[in-house]
């Protein structure tokens, strides 16, 4: 049952479990609806084996057993002798057998996912350490858009052939050609750039909100993602610190689905109220999660290559109408607003038919995985500027000290992000494995036609 999975995503991991553990029936409906049929057959098949197998079951005398048990022993144990002949140990992980393999990665990376859940718990129980100075330019409303599964290729503000980004396309402000996603999973990249890391270890209790809360700012967090009611794992608890909470799904079970427009009405009333008051108003989007054509109404204006790859582009246009929106609304209430947007990751190919990319997905092993859309755009942009140099996912903090003009002595970051400076950084991405890995290292598999 597991072999399409693992087609698609390799051996159980530990990014799989906090999906698992993120998830909600509706994304795990997307989630199936996007596993190609040719994926599933050949688990039908072992499944109808095995049936056929229990049915004739044959009771072979002793001697003939042991004769067939003998080389399954020596298979099974092969590999954890000759490590132990080496290392005079064995672990769970010398077993190199296949079904036993498949138990154990489960079993580790669910230990692993619940141990870092309940030290995330403990750490944001701790007070914060953030000692930020206030806020020095005077803009009076920070808008951050966390978008979802947006390849940069594929908007045309980057280059993309179809005119999908009319508002990216022509708005003022600075545009990151070169920003790299934290990771290559929503979960993994949102907390990766919006809770500070400290000796290769998140901490939990310095995160973006209560940074925000001691620069003195309001802060509203509105989210269209899955918020798992009391229990509550990775961005969707990071968001419940806020001064003011919505997700527009609540619960594991509400398995209704919103349309990112229906968080505009929360972002107007996040703009009316409290008109003195400076404001971090966060939305973290649906974007263009997989299942493609579920997020566009199964409608797209024009068709490119395949049904889901017209349905992506089509998600990426309505995100960029959306952006549009929300600029407008923070205009026209008089706000001196200042706007970024950036994608959680990207996606790499997935599905071919006849040589063509037809379908993306999830993935941590090529750059395209990583490589996002960032841009910063505000109400008294007079001019766009393009910032050639790399910029990692893993320095949001320092990119949003920066943005809102504000010193804060734990990231005393000495280049200017918001400038095309060289910062001599090496990037690092963090792969399904929790681990850093260098972004160079990684596949270059751009899209072609
Ligand atoms: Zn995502």
């Amino acid at each position: 049952m597991y072999y399409p999975i693992a087609i698609m995503y390799g051996s159980p991991n530990i990014n799989i479990f906090i999906s698992v553990f993120n998830t909600n029936i509706n994304e795990s409906a997307d989630f199936l609806n996007n596993i190609p049929i040719l994926y599933i057959i050949p688990s039908i098949v072992l499944i109808v084996i095995a049936a056929l197998a229990l049915k004739t079951r044959k009771y072979l005398p002793n001697i003939k057993s042991v004769a067939l048990i003998a080389p399954f022993l020596l298979i099974v144990l092969f590999n954890p002798l000759k490590v132990y002949s080496t290392t005079n140990s064995i672990t769970s992980e010398s077993v190199r057998f296949t079904l036993f393999r498949f138990a154990n990665e489960l079993y580790q990376s669910y230990k692993i996912v619940v141990a870092s859940e309940l030290k995330m718990k403990q750490l944001m129980a701790q007070p914060s350490t953030w000692a930020p100075s206030l806020p020095a330019n005077d803009y009076d409303t920070y808008i951050i858009v966390i978008g979802e599964s947006v390849r940069r290729d594929f908007m045309h503000a980057y280059g993309f052939s179809i005119a999908n980004t009319p508002f990216s396309s022509t708005a003022n402000g600075l545009f990151f050609q070169n920003y790299i996603s934290a990771a290559g999973s929503t979960q993994a990249s949102v907390s990766g750039s919006l809770v500070r890391r400290h000796n290769g270890e998140l901490q939990h209790n310095n995160n973006i909100i209560n940074l925000a809360k001691k620069q003195g700012l309001s802060v509203y967090w509105i989210s269209n993602q899955g918020s798992l009611g009391n229990d509550d794992f990775g961005v969707s608890q990071i968001g419940k610190q806020a001064d003011s909470v919505t997700f527009l799904k609540k619960g594991e079970y509400d398995a209704q689905s919103f349309s990112d427009r229906d968080l505009l009405p929360h972002f107007q009333q996040a703009i009316v109220e409290k008109p003195s008051a400076k404001k971090l108003i966060i939305l973290h989007l649906m974007g263009s999660h997989s299942d493609f054509c579920s997020r566009v109404d199964h409608q797209y204006d024009e068709f490119f290559i395949s049904k889901k790859l017209s349905c992506y582009v089509q998600s990426i246009k309505n995100t960029d109408n959306l952006l549009a929106e929300l600029a407008q609304t923070a205009s026209s209430n008089h706000k001196k607003w200042t706007m970024i947007y950036f994608s959680d990751h990207g996606l790499s190919a997935m599905h071919q038919e006849q040589g063509k990319v037809v379908n993306f997905q999830h993935g941590d092993r090529s750059k395209q995985n990583f490589q996002v859309p960032f841009f910063i755009t505000a109400y008294d942009a007079k001019q766009r500027k393009e910032i050639h140099d790399y910029r990692s996912g893993l320095d949001f903090l320092s990119l949003y000290a920066q943005w809102t003009g504000s010193e804060e002595p734990l990231l005393s970051d000495k280049c200017d992000l918001l400038s095309d400076m060289n910062c001599h950084k090496k990037i690092q991405v963090i792969n399904f494995e929790d681990k850093l890995v260098d972004y160079d290292s990684l596949a270059d598999l751009p899209f072609t036609l």
